[in-house]
This record gives structure tokens, sequence and C-alpha cells, in this order.
């Protein structure tokens, strides 16, 4: 992009005054980035970083690292075996010029081959500019537009100015893999809290947030760094609804294990209206411990409430029940070990559908005004649940387990058939009380 703007030519004029990166923060890479590798071959072990090959004993072949025994490196085993091999990482230096705070970045290449010594290749792909404000520029490589992500970069032609929102996508959000030591910053970062660490945040996000957002300020004064790190990661809304409890962490001293667990918990207090002022809450011994427990102590809340709902809704429901049915209650047909009965309370149509599992008490069978529905039983058993339509005075179901047909199915019929009449009786005198009511 070609600079148009004041700032932007400032910027690539700065750019270009810069001096290259120096050549021992290069070697200072390849000794601390990088992995060992090696790599298995043929039933031979190759050492990729000092060439000693040597013939594994047969138990160590699958182990995930192993010694060399010439150079005594630590080597991680590659997954495949090919002809080449790379390891791909990015550093990052920290400078400042002329009111800016600068981070330059470097993706470096360790490049590998059997019976080779590694050879090494730096290239800086990448400088934010951020001003005391805490507003970010970027300057950077071109990379290949098709690709994901931006490690396809094109070498040349050099850095250029990218647009203002460049260092908010995704795309281009690189964290670097390590810091060189050697760091020069804005005093006004110090002042904010900045000492030497980054703490695995990247450093143009840490940068332009220390000058620019009081939160991020008070996180690191504070040295929470795990709030610093949730809240820099994508969770600022969280932190920003539970500031009163994190300044009361901060008042307290207190170092939160896991943040997103806490947040849970905070909801959880919350739930059970506990002061987020008060440390003795917000600032629990065992986390973990506390968490659970509240978890328990709601799911127990929640059950009860739910049963005291549902014992609500069948007294509520028995009511009408008794007032439509009550007439047919009492109603017992016996045949040997079979009794046919009318159910008379609505969590009987709980239990026989709980028993049978099917849905006479969850279909509300109860409030059916044309039904009357019987259980039948063995030995205090259910073995099924009949409907009778009480204007046709037919059987209109009879079902057994899981609304199967019973094995009683037979039996059950034909003493509930021989004994309609006696329902029907009910009914009449129903009618004739009728008029009375
Ligand atoms: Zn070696």
């Amino acid at each position: 992009m070609i600079p148009k703007t004041r700032t932007e030519k400032q910027l690539t004029s700065l750019s270009a005054s810069l001096s290259p990166i120096k050549p021992e923060v290069f070697t200072w890479a390849e000794q601390h980035i990088f992995l060992k590798w090696g790599v298995l071959s043929r039933s031979k072990f190759y050492c990729l970083q000092c060439t000693h090959v040597w013939k594994p004993s047969c138990e160590k072949t699958c182990a995930k690292f192993t010694t060399c025994p010439a150079c005594a490196g630590k080597l991680k085993m590659m997954p495949c075996n090919q002809v080449h091999f790379k390891e791909t990482q990015y550093l990052a230096v920290i400078d400042s010029c002329a009111g800016f705070q600068v981070v330059r970045m470097i993706i470096s290449q360790k490049l590998m081959k059997k019976n080779f010594i590694p050879t090494y290749f730096h290239k800086e792909v990448m400088q934010h500019w951020i001003n005391p404000k805490g507003e970010v520029r970027t300057l950077a490589l071109s990379t290949n537009v098709f690709s994901q992500t931006c490690d396809a970069w094109q070498f040349n032609p050099p850095l250029e100015i990218k647009p203002k929102d460049f260092s908010r996508n995704a795309k281009y959000f690189i964290n670097p893999y390590k810091v060189y030591p050697q760091i020069k910053v804005l005093p006004i970062l110090k002042r904010n809290g900045f000492k030497s660490s980054v703490y695995d945040i990247a450093p143009h996000l840490l940068f332009s947030s220390l000058l620019s957002d009081p939160i991020a300020e008070t996180l690191l004064k504070a040295r929470q760094l795990n709030l610093l790190q949730y809240y820099l990661g994508a969770s600022r809304q969280h932190i920003r609804r539970n500031w009163q409890a994190v300044k009361t962490v901060i008042r307290n001293g207190y170092k939160i294990s896991d943040v997103s667990i806490w947040e849970d918990y905070l909801e959880l207090l919350r739930y059970f209206n506990k002061d987020p002022f008060c440390g003795k809450y917000v600032c629990p011994e065992n986390l973990g411990e506390a968490h659970d427990h509240l978890v328990k102590k709601k799911r127990d809340l929640l059950r009860k409430k739910k049963l005291q709902d549902l014992r609500l809704e069948i007294e509520k429901a028995q009511k009408k029940y008794a007032s439509d049915k009550k007439r047919f209650f009492g109603l017992l047909f016996k045949e040997k070990e079979l009794t046919i009965s009318v159910i008379e309370n609505v969590k009987d149509f709980m239990m026989e559908g709980d028993n049978l599992g099917h849905c006479v008490f969850t279909n509300e069978y109860y409030d059916r005004k044309d039904s009357l529905i019987l259980s039948a039983k063995i030995a205090e058993q259910s073995v099924g649940t009949i409907e009778i339509s009480l204007s046709r005075m037919e059987i209109l179901q009879c079902r057994g387990m899981k609304n199967k047909r019973s094995k009683h199915h037979e039996k059950i019929v034909n003493l509930l058939s021989q004994n309609l009449y006696l329902i029907k009786e009910r009914m009449k005198k129903r009618m004739k009380t009728a008029p009375l009511q």
C-alpha cells in the first residue's frame, strides 16, 4: 500500500531509518527458539543436529524423544521420514524510535537434512508502530493472497505500510514464540507497569492495551497475570462485567487458578445473592471445591423447586380430577389374582406411567373428560392401563409395559367387559342426582 496520510509517510520513513536486525539476534534465536530433531529412517536414528547416525536398541524406536549419543542433544523425533525438514518460529525484537514503541517480528526457520548440519533463515516480516495513545500501525511484507495463514510471506518487496485495521486482522495476528531479551521501551510503558516480561501476550497487544486501557494497566500493576491474559484474550467484556469482584481479588492479593472456572463461580455467587465485594466469597481458598459446592447447591435447589412445582401441579389437578370422576372411585373388579380398579389419585397416574413406561401421566389422561382410566394389577404390580370411553362405554385402549400388549391382555379385557355395566350404573347415578345439585 502506498503511504498516503502524514502518519503513513512518517512511519514509512522512520521504518527505513531503523538499522537492520543485528546478527547477534539471529545467533541468539538459533540457540534459543528451536528444538533439536532426530528422525528414524530404515531402522537407523539420524541426529539432525550433529549428523550422527546410530542403530537403536529396538525398544526405544517409538519414544517421542531420544538422546543422541554423540552430541547428547535431546532429540524430538520427526513424525515422518522425508528428505528435508523445517521448523518455523517467530521471535520479536522490542525497540523504540522517535516516540513510538516498535515491535519487530522476525520469522526464523531451521532447515534440516539427514547427514547435514542445520542451516537457518531469518527475515523481518512485520513491524508494529505504537504511539503513546496506544494506536497501532503496521508495516509488513506481502503474503500469498490464497493462503489461509500469514506464513506464506513474499520476501520481496520490502515491508510496506498496511491499512489501519491490519493489526486487528486475525489472519495476521502473530504471538511470537520468544522475545529477544534486550528490549527498549517507552518510559510511559514503564510508568504503566511494564517491567521486562510480556507474559506470553503478543507484545504489540500488551503495549497498545497498556497505553490505552486502564484495566490492562491495573491488572499488570497488581501482577494479576492470569486475569490480564484472559482479559486480553477474548474476554474483555467478562472482566468488565465482573470488575467489582476483580477489585476485591486485587485488594486481597488473591491469585485465581483458573479464570473461566472463577467466572462460572461468580455467576453462582450472583445466583445466591452473595456480595461481590466480600473476599470470603470472591477469593475462595480452593476454587475448584467452592465452585463444585455451589454447582451442587444450585442443582439441589432447582431439583427441589421442580419437585415442589410438580407437587403443586398434582394437587391442583387432583381437585379437578376428584370432582370429575369421584363417582367412579371405589370400583374394583377381581378375578383370581387379577384386580382392575379406577385410578383415584393423579399421583397414581404418575406411578402408573413410571412403572409401565408410558405417557398416561405426562399426557394428562386424568384430564380427559370422556375417559375413565383403570389400572390392572397382579400381586400389587401394574400389568396394564385401560382407557374407557364414558360416552360410548367401550374400551379404547389397554396397554402393558412400554405401550405393548400385556400377556394378560385377554383376561383384562374379559374381566372389564363383564363389568362395564357397573361403570354404566355409576354414570346413571350421576345423571339421577344431577338435577339435585
Ligand atoms: Zn547429535
